[in-house]
């Protein structure tokens, strides 16, 4: 089969190996149909996560399942199904306590020995481990590519939104318009803002964050965006601001441009080294700060609002490529060109 694999830093490659075969009766193989590259992705490009060469990368996948082990019952062969980027085994006390992100057998695939070791979803097949845990049938009113980023991207937005537990009423701004921060942007609007704020450097992003739905859009190149939220908000700050670059200068910008009370919520990855933060401020602001690693428990929750059209990410996509112009795709993705935001890769 064809697959993209990690050849050594800053090259990836489309190669032929071997069709993946189930190793466990727990396991599932599934044929992808839709892949796609996820910003983690470039991380192990660029070395930040190690990875072995020659490992198949990639976490965002949906497909049909080919075969199921026979201790596998919630899945069966022909099924369309949303994958978990995150390996879980659905029995340990973190799977039990809703919190696959620490499952003790878990990792996330295609993401190198630090990540569990699981290979990866850029390929024609993927071996599922626990499949009962990590698949998701895809309602028949949905197209697979409707239901690709469920087990990633749109997790890790919804996560942040439940994470700065927005009321309705509440003004949020989210930093970042990259796809985890539009994921953020349009599960921001299902829990009732008053007002959405959008802020990122590039206007091309941000004219997709008023697409899906942003009040109030800030190119933080031209304008101090903490100076803009006070503005929209008569001086006092959004009540939830969502960190959604991984950058100690936008997580000062949160701090600085949230409400006194109010809540700070952060899924950007922060580059390897410490961040300074005020503790004195938070405190004396009373401010809350919570962050994690994405929570794919909603997958079900959030199949059922793309079936109802409650969130529709398609402004997002911004490409659709052959599996075997990964490497092109990655070039795309990893500069920015072409006004990249979302790159699918058909197997
Ligand atoms: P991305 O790089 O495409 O998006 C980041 C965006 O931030 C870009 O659009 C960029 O222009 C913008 N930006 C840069 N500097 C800025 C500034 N000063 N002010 C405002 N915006 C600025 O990445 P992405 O795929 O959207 O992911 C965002 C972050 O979330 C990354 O750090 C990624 O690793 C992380 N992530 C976390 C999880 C998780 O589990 N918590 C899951 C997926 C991704
Ligand atoms: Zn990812
Ligand atoms: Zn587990």
């Amino acid at each position: 089969m064809k697959a993209v694999v990690f050849e050594k830093i800053g090259v990836v490659k489309v190669v032929d190996i071997p069709k993946p075969v189930r190793a466990t009766q727990k396991d599932a193989l599934i044929r992808i149909t839709h892949t796609s590259i996820c910003g983690t992705d470039l991380h192990i490009l660029d070395g930040t996560i190690p990875v072995e060469p020659h490992t198949v990368i990639g976490h965002e996948a949906v497909g049909v399942v080919e075969e199921v082990g026979l201790d596998v019952s919630r899945i069966k062969v022909g099924d369309r199904v949303a994958i978990s980027c995150e390996v879980q085994c659905g029995e340990c006390i973190h799977c039990r306590n809703r919190l696959p992100a620490l499952c003790e057998r878990g990792g996330i695939m295609g993401s190198g020995p630090r990540m569990g070791n699981f290979p990866g979803a850029q390929a024609e097949y993927l071996r599922v481990p626990f499949a009962d845990a990590m698949l998701e049938p895809i309602p028949a009113e949905l197209s697979e590519e409707q239901a690709l980023f469920v087990g990633d991207i749109l997790s890790t937005g919804y996560m942040a939104c439940e994470s700065g537990d927005i009321r309705a009423g509440n003004v949020v701004a989210i930093f970042g318009a990259g796809p985890v921060g539009l994921c953020a942007l349009a599960s921001a609007r299902l829990f009732g803002p008053s007002q959405v704020i959008s802020v990122d450097v590039l206007d091309y992003r941000l004219d997709v964050a008023k697409r899906l739905g942003a009040d109030i859009v800030i190119n933080a190149n031209g304008k101090n965006p903490v100076d803009e939220i006070k503005n929209a908000t008569e001086g006092r700050g959004a009540d939830v601001v969502i960190e959604a670059v991984g950058s100690a200068k936008t997580l000062s910008n949160c701090i600085e441009s949230v409400r006194g009370g109010g809540h700070i919520s952060i899924v950007g990855v922060f580059p390897p080294g410490n961040v300074e933060i005020s503790l004195k401020k938070m405190l004396l602001q009373n401010l809350q700060i919570r962050m994690g690693l994405v929570n794919v428990v909603n997958m079900p929750r959030l199949l059922t609002l793309l079936k109802y059209g409650k969130i529709d990410l398609s402004p997002l996509i911004s490409h659709r490529m052959p599996l075997c112009e990964a490497e092109e795709a990655y070039k795309i993705f990893r500069s920015r060109l072409d006004n990249v935001q979302k790159i699918l890769l058909l197997p």
